[in-house]
């Protein structure tokens, strides 16, 4: 085993895998994923054990992924009841507040277990039963995880909406499954303002679904209105039900949630996961991918309103009887040093955030990081789009202060878990490069018309055969399902993104395939000239996109927000132009340069590039999909230069 150069405090422990490790165990799951697969499953309890492991199909007329399908268990009992024995003291969850003046919450196994059966309970006694729909539209406190772990006990499907929604965002959600019961606060505080959910649910559900109940959560005591007889306070509705729940027994592929892409390709997917395969999955997933360890201290920034929340602050980490903190707020309030105060104070072990996130805080310079105490941390991760090396080096130098393995996990929302990602104790680190597939996926690149292109090539990332997290269909839409993911490429998951794989076949996400530019002939992704651009001092942010151009076929346009207090002058703009010229080519030398005080982005912070095509080419009336966008305003400022730029 390899031996961790981490100094923090405690001796390291020994990472889970070594390279001679992967290398076996990666053969022996794609020689034969049944066998494989058939011994991981055994990490979960199983009520009626399962006999047939795989029975899964990618050919375009018969598309059809099932996984332990004979066997029975509950998510619930996995992520909680049975951990009590041994840990029913542990903490499972540390909530820490919005605000650091109030006080964090230290969630024993114990006390999950009481929360999550009232829940249950109470969602009972409002009429859910098994296969009903939920949504949950809450803030990251508590209750948004007993809530998920509530549905899963007595198998009710949740589907949970960003707090950050809209109204119309929600109502389409909960029309769309059509759900019985919709949990929500009275308000939600973040990054010290607060949103009032509770009347945006009113508003939401004023017109075609006005008998759907709602049970509220009172995290702020703030004014709200009241539906009598349809509303339900939690804290009220819990002192009348019991702490004890039996949880359900599940078949493996009885669905666990719903879950809507962040719609920044287009209108958001309903993606259905399942609940044997998508937990073994997330669950060793997570303990290999972050070397999760016995008294590790595990955070994950994501909001549980995307799959990141999902797997890896909720599911994986708590069928893993590990402790996982929760965190309400934003990485800048009430300062940059937020995440780095939070770090210290919990004494985290292992840190997963997003690239936006570390942009956005490496435009703070390192003040703010330097003034806490970041010995514990031993594994650091990303997700949600390309890193750009500039940041990776940045998080790095800065964060892991060199001896953090940092895990660059690419996945998605429908494929449950992560794909392809480094693994600490076995792979070289390669800033920018997600590297390596985990067990069970076989990545292939393929040309434009369908072939496997072999050896250090670029194309279309595509998986070759079925992992047990992978999504099993678009929820009341099974050709969506179909027509989206196996249509364009015969008899393989087509994944949407680009990707490049090299000399020692390390996979390189280059961005959307489309989001792919052709200038003169030349195919460039998007993440390669944003990179370029982020590498100078005075760039904190890029989104490029293509645009008609007359000679070139397609033009190269930048949005680019700068470092705070720089000056954004033409001088600026010709010396960022050339900067990109040098650093790639002539060829990639950008056409247009756009000062963005901010970008169009998803609520999970990726860049809507769609948005900025729409505007690039001067066409602002078909914007399409925008219900996902954090701030709307945005748009109208890039729209209101673009003119002035015209
Ligand atoms: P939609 O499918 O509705 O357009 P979306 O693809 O943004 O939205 P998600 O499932 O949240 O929805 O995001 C998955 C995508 O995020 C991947 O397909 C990839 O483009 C990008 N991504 C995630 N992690 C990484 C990573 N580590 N490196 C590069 N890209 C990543
Ligand atoms: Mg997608």
């Amino acid at each position: 085993m390899v031996q961790s150069s981490n100094t923090a405090g405690a001796k390291a422990p020994d990472f889970h895998i070594d390279p001679e490790a992967y290398d076996r165990m990666y053969a022996e799951s794609i020689n034969d994923p049944a066998a494989f697969w058939g011994e991981h499953g055994k990490r979960l309890d199983w009520i009626k054990p399962y006999t047939r492991v795989k029975n899964t199909s990618f050919a375009y007329d018969d598309v059809s992924i099932k996984w332990f399908e004979d066997g029975t268990l509950n998510v619930a009992a996995n992520c909680v009841d049975r951990h009590l024995a041994t840990r029913g003291d542990q903490t499972a969850i540390i909530w820490e507040p919005d605000s650091p003046e109030d006080e964090a919450l230290h969630i024993t196994y114990k006390e999950l277990h009481s929360q999550v059966s009232k829940m249950a309970n109470v969602l009972k006694s409002m009429g859910v039963g098994k296969g009903d729909r939920v949504v949950i539209y809450l803030p990251m406190i508590p209750e948004a995880a007993y809530s998920m772990l509530a549905c899963a006990r007595i198998g009710a499907i949740h589907s949970i909406v960003f707090a950050g929604f809209s109204p119309d965002a929600l109502g389409a959600r909960v029309n769309g499954c059509d759900a019985k019961v919709v949990i929500t606060a009275d308000h939600a505080p973040r990054g010290g303002r607060a949103t009032k959910l509770k009347d945006n649910v009113n508003q939401a559900l004023l017109h075609d679904v006005d008998d759907v109940k709602c049970l509220v959560v009172k995290r702020t005591g703030g004014q709200i209105a009241w539906r009598d007889g349809l509303d339900f306070w939690w804290h009220e509705e819990a002192e009348k039900v019991s702490a004890e729940c039996p949880p359900e027994e599940m078949n493996a592929e009885d669905p666990l949630f719903i879950l809507y892409t962040s719609g920044s390709t287009g209108q958001p997917k309903g993606v259905v996961h399942t609940s044997g395969g998508y937990l073994t999955y997330a669950a060793m997933t997570h303990e290999y991918i972050f070397d999760y360890h016995e008294g590790d201290i595990y955070w994950c920034t994501a909001d549980v309103g995307w799959v990141t929340g999902h797997s890896y602050i909720v599911y994986g980490p708590l069928a893993n009887g590990a402790t996982t903190v929760m965190f309400e707020g934003v990485p800048t309030y009430p300062d940059a040093g937020r995440f780095w105060q939070v770090c210290e104070k919990h004494k985290v072990t292992q840190f997963y955030t997003a690239p936006t996130a570390i942009r956005a805080l490496m435009g703070k310079g390192t003040g703010p990081v330097e003034g806490s105490d970041l010995s514990s941390l031993r594994i650091l991760g990303s997700v949600g789009e390309p890193i750009n090396p500039e940041a990776w080096n940045w998080y790095n130098d800065n964060v892991g202060k060199g001896k953090c393995p940092i895990v660059d996990t690419w996945w998605q929302t429908e494929t449950g878990g992560i794909l392809i990602t480094p693994l600490p104790g076995v792979t070289k680190p390669k800033p920018g490069s997600a590297t390596k597939p985990f067990f069970g996926v076989e990545p292939v690149i393929l040309d434009d018309q369908g072939n496997e292109l072999s050896g250090a090539t670029e194309g279309v990332l595509c998986i070759k055969d079925s992992w047990p997290g992978q999504m099993r269909t678009v929820w009341g839409d099974h050709a969506r399902f179909v027509s989206t993911y196996f249509e364009m490429f015969k008899g393989y998951y087509f994944t949407g993104d680009g990707c490049r794989r090299d000399e020692d076949a390390d996979y390189w996400i280059t961005g959307r395939v489309d989001d792919v530019i052709n200038v003169s002939g030349h195919r460039m992704g998007t993440a390669e000239v944003e990179s370029a651009l982020v590498a100078h001092a005075t760039v904190s942010e890029a989104a490029v996109v293509g645009y008609p151009h007359d000679i070139k076929g397609q033009g190269i346009y930048c949005y680019v927000t700068l470092m705070d207090g720089v000056e954004p002058t033409d001088e600026l703009r010709t010396e960022l132009a050339t900067w990109v010229r040098t650093e790639i080519g002539p060829i990639a030398k950008p056409d247009v340069i756009q000062w963005a005080p901010g970008l169009p982005k998803t609520r999970s912070g990726k860049i809507m590039r769609r948005i900025l095509r729409k505007i690039a080419e001067n066409d602002y009336d078909s914007l399409g999909d925008t219900s996902t966008l954090a701030d709307p305003s945005v748009v109208d400022d890039l729209i209101t230069n673009r003119t002035a730029l015209a």
